[in-house]
């Protein structure tokens, strides 16, 4: 069977896949809203490899994608560094050999994440050296995790610049791709990102990338706990033109009471 669907991935075109993961706990753990157990994720890296397609960084799958072609690669990343990542997903990911993105919110290690009250800490500067010698590479997610769309474009532009230069001096190696935080973006965001050194940027809608799809408005697969392997399946070999286009996206405002 996964032979034939192996194959029926063949069918994909150029398009490629950027799988989002947050935190992953422990099976004794309650899952919060974006956390995957340990038996959960390595399910999931079970079929990603009887599907055949092949892990590479973030950065190696933009560059490929950017070169006109990400077919069979998918880029494992995860968000804003929590620990669970450091202390569960890290060595199983260096006992497979699967490579891996990390994205630090720079401004925000080591400390309990203002903007996700229901998460672990994030990992240390300590922790992330540790990821980096395990393999992992990294990959822009603010200083502050702010949402872009919300503050001024002067103060985007420093979240985005200042961000890029720290995570390039702890990688010893240019960072020049972006995952937005709550996947907000607008056609100044995308901008600005450009303006900040960024050659692609990735949002938080759901869908494949292609090299058609303009390279600052990106979609990935975000990663749950409900995705059992023949749901994660479906997502994976879901047509790209099936899937909503990405748009425009920024914080709600909230409700006002009548
Ligand atoms: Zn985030």
């Amino acid at each position: 069977m996964m032979e034939r669907l192996s194959g029926l991935l063949t069918a994909f075109g150029r398009s490629g896949l950027v799988l989002a993961y947050h935190d992953i706990l422990p099976d004794r753990r309650a899952v919060y809203p974006y956390a995957v157990r340990e038996s959960t994720f390595l399910r999931h890296l079970d079929m990603v490899q009887a599907l055949g397609l092949r892990p590479v960084t973030l950065a190696e799958f933009t560059d490929n994608l950017l070169a006109g072609d990400a077919s069979g690669l998918v880029a494992v990343v995860f968000d804003d560094a929590i620990v669970g990542v450091h202390r569960i997903a890290m060595p199983r990911l260096a006992e497979r050999s699967i490579p891996w993105t990390l994205l630090p919110v720079t401004d925000r290690t080591g400390v309990d994440p203002d903007w996700w009250p229901e998460a672990d800490r994030t990992m240390t500067r300590v922790e992330i050296a540790e990821a980096l010698d395990s393999g992992a590479a990294l990959c822009g997610h603010t200083a502050t995790h702010v949402s872009l769309p919300d503050i001024p474009p002067a103060k985007a532009l420093d979240e985005l610049r200042r961000s890029r230069e720290t995570l390039s001096a702890w990688a010893g190696r240019e960072v020049r791709d972006l995952c937005y935080p709550f996947g907000h973006h607008t056609s100044d965001v995308r901008q600005l990102t450009r303006d900040a050194g960024y050659r692609c940027g990735y949002s938080f809608t759901n869908g494949r990338c292609h090299p058609a799809t303009d390279p600052f408005a990106q979609p990935r697969l975000a990663m749950h706990e409900e995705l059992s392997p023949a749901k994660f399946l479906a997502t994976v070999i879901r047509p790209r033109c099936t899937w909503p286009p990405v748009r425009d996206l920024r914080r709600q405002p909230p409700a006002v009471n009548a």
